[in-house]
């Protein structure tokens, strides 16, 4: 099992290496986020004992039982949609939240944040490929988003988000991970927010070679490398 987990994470690593030199890129540009969704406490206990660092979670039910354990261990990255009812459980657990996708999140977000006295850093979720199914902002709106939440001191944009398309052939989802990237330097460009965007959180187990030769910052990994139990 452990030997199981060590062959994947050095395969990974691999092919991160080889897509960062495709496309011209430093690897320490890239950061791996360990998607621990599919595996138990004890796996997600190896995961940071084998040095990585950033564990992702969808969902607050399953996550709660590894974060109460391993939670200091690592810096724990909230991936998945959040519900606004739900903030109040997950705010002052996880250091990232990459699903902001309405205002009304941000609001909460914002809300929670100020009564503890922290600040979160986000990503803006943007729902490239229109796909009626998954969540995020409707790329037209992001610059009024952009706009409504400017104001909220207590959140840290650091970039933006997206999930593309599951497709047989990943490179399909290049042009998916290319808008995203042209949506975060036109943002910048027009300089609604007080800071420079910096990241990308795109590409999973699928997709996230191509994802890294379009300009990813933070690769979402699960079953290729944590595996699924
Ligand atoms: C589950 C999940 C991932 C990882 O999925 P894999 O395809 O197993 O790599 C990445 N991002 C989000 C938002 C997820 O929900």
């Amino acid at each position: 099992m452990l030997d199981d987990l060590k062959n994947r994470i050095s395969h990974v690593e691999e092919r991160i290496r080889l897509a960062c030199a495709r496309s011209g890129r430093e690897r320490s540009e890239v950061n791996t986020i360990a998607v621990t969704k599919y595996v138990s406490l004890e796996t997600t206990s190896q995961v940071l004992r084998l040095g990585l660092e950033h564990i992702g979670e969808n969902r607050w039910q399953d996550a709660r039982e590894k974060w109460e354990e391993l939670g200091s261990q690592g810096t724990w990255h909230f991936i998945g949609h959040l519900q606004t009812n739900k903030v109040k459980n997950v705010i002052d657990k996880f250091t990232y939240f990459h699903s902001m996708d309405r205002l009304s999140l941000a609001t909460e977000l914002q809300r929670k944040a100020e009564v503890l006295d922290i600040a979160v850093k986000c990503f803006i979720q943007l729902n490239v490929s229109g796909e009626q199914s998954k969540f995020g902002l409707d790329p037209q709106e992001l610059f009024q988003f952009a706009k409504e939440i400017k104001h909220m001191d207590r959140l840290q944009v650091a970039g933006l988000m997206t999930m593309a398309p599951h497709v047989v052939d990943p490179e399909q989802t290049r042009p998916v991970f290319r808008k995203l990237r042209e949506w975060k330097d036109r943002l910048n460009e027009e300089m609604i927010l007080d800071s420079t965007l910096q990241h990308l959180s795109m590409g999973m187990s699928n997709d996230f070679e191509i994802a890294i030769e379009e300009g990813a910052t933070w690769v979402r990994l699960g079953s290729v490398l944590t595996g699924h139990e």
